[in-house]
């Protein structure tokens, strides 16, 4: 008897599935009024909102500013999560300190990594095992993010599919024009000019996509602090480069960056802070740097007219 009743127990348990929910044991969200989607990054958000248009309703957690590698989730936001129908987030190790919350509402919500949308073999390695989680300034790469949110809310939400299909068409559109508008205004550099120096290493698909070097001061993540020794090397460096100008970012201090501005010119040359670059977040919403398109046509602009471009 109590066998069996462990039996049953047992089996109970594998029938209801313990694992993540997955697009194919999802619940069919085609009835409800609206799909509540709760996404981390803004990047992620602009893209839910664009394909979703009236079928959903956007909440990201992580606004204008926000570092993702450094954020943790408020009770605030444990509430958003628990109530979305379909969390979407970034993925390789971005929301690093949300790993746990992700994995643990991910049992009961549907929820999906974006990047998951990108083939492997397409991301830039940043040592070890890691991935560069920074895909979105390789316009062209993101698109697969892009894909990656049609096709789950597709999923969750079938009858509505074909709208979701047709705005991702658009946004796609949008983006191809985007890709094609950076890689031309970058051709304009000069080449010995096309150097992207900034606090931390977030410009890396940007750099491969349109033709930079990157230099970084930090790692790949602002967690660590740039030691003094490393300010040294970067001044050097861009002394004996002559490199016109180089860029802070708006979800990191600048004084990192100023401090290496200091540096050089103790080195008899002068670089020119050449303007503030979105990495991790976008610009104020309501504003057209606070869109995904303002904010990489903002980042193209500043780096190009910085380093000699026409802008
Ligand atoms: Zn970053």
């Amino acid at each position: 008897m109590r066998i069996r009743v462990i039996l049953f127990v047992l089996v109970a348990t594998v029938a209801a599935g313990c694992g993540p929910i997955s697009e194919s044991s999802l619940p069919d969200l085609s009835d409800r009024e609206t799909i509540r989607v709760v996404t981390t990054v803004g990047m992620i958000a602009d893209a839910a909102e664009r394909i979703g248009g009236p079928r959903v309703e956007v909440e990201g957690l992580m606004g204008p500013g926000v570092d993702p590698h450094l954020y943790k989730a408020s009770e605030g936001d444990v509430r958003r999560l628990e109530r979305a129908d379909v969390i979407l987030y970034g993925g390789l190790h971005l929301e690093a300190k949300m790993a746990d919350i992700l994995e643990r509402i991910g049992e009961r919500r549907l929820t999906s990594a974006v990047t998951d949308g990108i083939p492997r073999g397409d991301l830039i390695v940043a040592g070890g095992d890691q991935y560069d989680p920074h895909v979105w300034f390789d316009v062209a790469l993101w698109t697969g993010a892009v894909r990656k949110v049609r096709d789950t809310l597709a999923a969750a939400d079938p009858a509505h599919a074909p709208g979701y299909r047709a705005r991702a068409a658009l946004y796609l559109a949008e983006l191809d024009a985007l890709d094609a508008e950076a890689r031309s205004k970058s051709e304009a550099v000069p080449r010995a000019a096309r150097v992207i120096v900034t606090a931390h290493d977030a410009f890396g698909y940007f750099g491969r996509a349109y033709g930079y070097e990157v230099i970084g001061l930090q790692g790949i993540s602002t967690v660590s602090e740039a030691g003094a020794k490393d300010v040294r090397r970067l001044a050097d460096l861009i002394a004996s480069r002559r490199i016109p100008a180089i860029f802070v970012e708006s979800s990191v201090a600048p004084r990192t960056i100023e401090a290496v501005q200091e540096a050089v010119r103790s080195r008899g040359f002068d670089v020119a802070i050449g303007g503030s670059l979105y990495a991790d977040a976008m610009g104020s919403e309501g504003t057209p740097d606070g869109t995904y398109v303002g904010m990489v046509r903002h980042n193209v602009d500043t780096i190009t007219r910085a380093l000699g471009g026409p802008g």
